[in-house]
């Protein structure tokens, strides 16, 4: 998810290193690491460091303590185990046979780390990183093979994210990587060869990069670069020119990180879904979580702030209907300053993108003090949210940088539907056979997401009509109201226009007397059972001079007859369609927000982690 740099050539490494590092600062970290190493030495030096990649820099003296030609650094952003020295990458074999960096999630780290134990191997880590390091020495000692092979069958029995760069202390002067769902690119000189897991950190080295695919290796020594398949055959690839400037390649491409974090939305969902679904089915066991706590479960509070609470909202409809328990949802900011009449028998859920929000950590304390047990839903690890509650479910979107977050939310949702299938099991409510279905829904989502994604020109061009809109309403039911309530909050952060979500039926309890000619009502229709309700609600609106659209699943074309603009979704399960019908509509807020000229990433007094009450 983070910074990978790595490089060998003629030159000190270490520099090269810390320079391509901080080029990828803008991507989050928490800690930092170099390992370098010599051609006449077979030992490799390694320097790590927790905090600001300074404290590294310091460390070594900006790289020249550590002298050599051959090395690889990274930048962490911590998934498994804290942000401490000991976790930071890079990470060394038992013996220091091989030592390296990782960028992703390795889902089955928990048993291969067993096998490993088993085979006498010792960690020092918490990480799922030093498991992947040892797994690869394990086969390249086993079998005798060479690099090829032992990381081809590291590879085939890791399950998860990964862009990984090794070093053997046998062979010199080489670095190894491989790839699945992690970006990697590989840049190329006369003389050198570098790898990283983003453009900017090797732009001012080289322009011209190798893209390596998923499920590839490749082999890199000065000046030249080599890539293999599974089976170990070669693969030829062409150089490709960059010509972005520094910036936009920051971006990955993308005119702005919001857009980027869309797209990262497939990803940041299967690494989530990862995490909490193995073998076809949902396991909590990371997060501490129980059966027998969630069995005994009288009622549920969520808690949260902004998407957070939006969060909250969904999983009220989600967990009522799949775990038949009452759930009561509170924004933080409340919740903290009354007095809450929490019953027995209850868990508090609090969820923050940064783990860190005031509100949100104060209503944490609040419950704790009642003896209320808490489950937070974090995105980053050792937040002090992460590390005062109870139970602590991660999810696993990665860094964010804009600060209206999209992807943080969807992984959100994903963490709220798994405990909804999870306790609807405990306690009896939904069968094996419908959580398997369940499941397989789940799993589904990330393709389909991006299929939603494909779909932006239209939404790209609808925006740009709507730009000058005065005000926008977004109106739906159930699942649909969750949404509207977080399509709204999208559009007013970054297009700064008024917006308003209401849920469909309330409308003509007062929103509807501020309908105008023209003014835009989007009316969300994913929920088949109340599609028709919310349809007559837009009609009403419709005649009072409202331009509609709509925003509904493929099959439902008939909403062409009363929306004047009509976006589609794939169809997916009731529960969980929001994940997919949120993405057109954090693409209009987007959108708007550009063709009105907003600095999306950075929206007018807002903060991406809200640290004050
Ligand atoms: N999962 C690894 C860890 O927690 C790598 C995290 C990253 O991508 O920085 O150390």
């Amino acid at each position: 998810m983070c910074g990978i740099v790595g490089y060998t050539g003629n030159e000190n490494a270490a520099p090269i290193l810390l320079a391509g590092l901080t080029k990828l600062e803008y991507r989050g970290y928490d800690s930092a690491g170099i390992a370098v190493r010599d051609l006449s030495r077979d030992d490799v030096a390694v320097v790590k460091s927790p905090g600001r990649l300074l404290n590294l820099i310091q460390k070594t003296d900006n790289g020249a303590s550590v002298p050599g030609t051959c090395g690889v650094g990274h930048t962490r952003w911590a998934t498994h185990g804290e942000p401490t020295e000991t976790n930071a990458h890079p990470h060394s074999s038992a013996d220091d046979d091989v030592v390296g960096v990782h960028n992703g999630i390795i889902e089955n780290y928990q048993e291969l780390k067993e096998k490993l134990l088993r085979h006498g191997y010792v960690f020092h880590s918490e990480t799922d990183t030093e498991v992947a390091v040892n797994l690869v020495d394990y086969y390249y000692k086993k079998y005798k093979i060479g690099p090829i092979d032992a990381i081809a069958k590291a590879m085939v029995r890791i399950r998860g994210s990964y862009a990984l760069a090794l070093m053997f202390r046998d062979l010199p002067g080489e670095i190894w990587v491989a790839r699945k769902d992690s970006p990697m690119v590989i840049g190329v000189t006369e003389n050198s060869a570098f790898v990283a897991s983003d453009v900017p950190a090797i732009l001012s080295y080289t322009r011209q990069v190798y893209y390596i695919d998923n499920l590839e290796m490749a082999r890199l020594t000065p000046g030249h670069v080599s890539f293999f398949n599974l089976d170990g055959d070669e693969v030829f690839k062409d150089l490709t020119e960059i010509t972005w400037d520094a910036e936009a390649a920051e971006k990955g491409g993308f005119e702005h990180f919001m857009l980027k974090e869309i797209h990262e939305q497939p990803r940041a969902v299967r690494d989530t879904l990862g995490s909490y679904i193995r073998e076809g089915a949902v396991d909590l066991s990371a997060t501490g979580l129980t059966e027998e706590l969630l069995r005994s479960l009288e009622r549920i509070y969520i808690i949260g702030c902004g998407s957070a609470y939006h969060v909250g909202v969904s999983a009220k409809y989600v967990l009522e209907d799949m775990a038949d328990i009452p759930v009561e949802v509170d924004l933080a900011s409340e919740f903290r300053y009354r007095d809450p009449k929490i019953v027995k028998n209850s868990l508090v859920v609090v969820i923050s993108q940064s783990g860190e929000t005031a509100d949100t950590l104060a209503a944490l304390r609040l419950a704790k003090e009642r003896g209320v047990p808490v489950l937070g839903i974090v995105n980053v690890v050792g937040s002090t949210i992460a590390r005062e509650c109870d139970y602590c479910m991660y999810t696993y979107a990665g860094p964010e940088i804009a600060v209206a977050t999209t992807k943080a939310y969807s992984a959100q949702l994903i963490n709220v539907y798994a405990l909804a299938i999870e306790l609807g099991r405990v306690r009896g409510v939904i069968t094996e056979d419908r959580c398997g279905e369940l499941i397989s829904e789940l799993n589904a989502l990330p393709d389909k997401m991006a299929k939603v994604l494909e779909n932006k020109e239209r939404i790209q061009w609808f925006a740009a009509k709507y730009a000058n809109a005065r005000d926008i309403f977004f109106i739906g039911r159930g699942v649909d109201h969750a949404i509207s309530l977080e399509g709204s909050l999208k559009m007013k952060e970054i297009s700064y226009i008024h917006s308003e979500a209401y849920a469909a039926g309330e409308l003509k309890h007062g929103t509807i007397s501020l309908i105008e000619d023209g003014t835009l009502v989007i009316g969300v229709l994913t929920q088949n059972e109340l599609l028709e309700k919310t349809v007559s609600n837009m009609v009403e609106c419709k005649a009072r001079g409202a331009y509609l659209m709509g925003l509904t699943s493929y099959g439902n074309y008939n909403i062409e007859d009363t929306a004047n603009f009509t976006i589609y979704v794939p169809k997916a399960e009731r529960h969980f369609i929001g994940s997919l019908a949120i993405i057109p509509l954090q693409l209009l807020g987007y959108y708007t927000g550009v063709a009105k000229g907003v600095d999306v990433d950075k929206p007018r007094n807002l903060a991406k982690s809200v640290t004050v009450e």
